[in-house]
């Protein structure tokens, strides 16, 4: 099969083009065309002489994820259900011989939208108050099919973004733990904050992890790197380890340890995600516990009500939720409390596990 360009930086795209006999200064303008113009069709890059156009499509191709469907939400959220080149597969080829299917979501908002996007398929980490979880680990994502989900959502909405340039956040809370796939995401990130690339702002994409101890030790070395947001979920390690059985190989002291020597920007704080699930871990004390957990931290924490799902996990109700915040707050601390969308096509935080739309069985769709 011939070589996919989607995901490869500027230097491969270069050291390809000097392979082709060609000047290497073509590597650069190829890596415009895909990136920065989203053009996709090698015909389409008249910034590349007619000839080489031709040899590049005839040698090489360019795959975007395919969409299988489309999930509308009556908040305007699009889910999008997507299948993966077989060439991603051969890392891991399924044994049924069916392509990889992910999902992607886009939330518009006034001003901004946010698309949401998947690392790897399903996902190891097994927090139980996540749909993802109930996939196992399918295969971890190519750097090409990680930006794929960009760019897709981006074309897919260019006329009402007003065009190339759109105001977008780019959060990697969709499927996987990124930390687990750690090259592939990096190599993903370096091109969507390459301002000469897909030029998203380090400000606008967020990192999120489960706690990865060593993954974070090794982000906070990166020259470009995204935001960075935790998930903690709870308030002591045993509530944590019944909910997250990452905690036990990383405990509560060793990750906020390396979040306090995490080199923040000028700019930058670290973000918390705490599901709130009823009657398990949204009690005041367990807000005055994650107080002091976050003592001393730069940081703000998005408190997230569990979405009902499958699981068996109740809502928290709207005054413990009140009660939650004004605690965190009354400390200083920064705290929003975020109502997940598109939570009626199971396109919500810990619901994309490939299902139908809410209400549907835990079974995996196939294309
Ligand atoms: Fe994986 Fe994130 Fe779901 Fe945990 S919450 S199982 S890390 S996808």
């Amino acid at each position: 099969m011939s070589l996919d360009l989607l995901g490869k930086s500027l230097d491969e795209l270069r050291a390809l083009l000097a392979q082709m006999g060609e000047p290497t200064f073509r590597g650069a303008q190829l890596y415009h065309a895909l990136y920065a113009e989203r053009r996709f069709d090698f015909s389409q890059m008249t910034n590349l002489p007619a000839a080489l156009r031709e040899r590049l499509a005839r040698e090489t191709r360019i795959t975007l994820p395919q969409i299988l469907k489309r999930y509308h939400s009556t908040d305007g959220t699009v889910r999008y259900l997507l299948a993966l080149d077989a060439a991603g597969a051969a890392l891991a080829a399924p044994a049924d011989g069916k392509p990889t299917t992910i999902e992607a979501v886009f939330m518009p908002e006034e001003g901004r939208q946010t698309i949401c996007i998947s690392t790897q398929a399903g996902c190891a980490v097994d927090c139980s108050f996540c749909l993802t979880a109930t996939l196992g680990l399918i295969r971890n994502l190519t750097a090409g099919e990680i930006i794929g989900q960009v760019l897709v959502a981006l074309e897919e909405n260019r006329v009402r973004l007003g065009g190339l340039k759109p105001q977008t956040n780019v959060v990697l809370m969709g499927q996987g733990e990124p930390l687990l796939n750690y090259v592939a995401v990096m190599a993903a990130l370096r091109i969507l904050l390459d301002p000469n690339g897909v030029a998203l702002a380090p400000k606008h994409v967020t990192l999120s992890t489960s706690g990865i101890v060593p993954g974070i030790e090794r982000l906070a070395l990166e020259k470009v790197r995204p935001k960075l947001a935790v998930s903690l979920n709870a308030s002591s390690d045993e509530q944590r380890d019944q909910i997250m059985p990452i905690n036990k190989k990383y405990p509560l002291e060793t990750l906020l340890a390396v979040c306090r020597r995490y080199p923040l920007r000028p700019w930058e704080k670290l973000t918390f995600e705490y599901v709130l699930l009823g009657g398990f871990n949204d009690s005041p004390e367990d807000a005055r516990r994650v107080v002091k957990l976050l003592n001393g931290l730069r940081c703000k924490a998005n408190l997230i009500p569990w979405n009902p799902g499958e699981l068996p996990y109740a809502p928290p109700d709207a005054a413990r939720i009140e009660a939650f915040r004004s605690i965190l707050a009354e400390k200083g601390l920064p705290v929003f409390v975020r109502y997940s969308r598109g939570q009626d096509i199971m396109a919500a935080c810990g619901q994309l596990a490939l299902l139908e739309s809410a209400g549907a069985s835990l079974t995996q769709i196939t294309p």
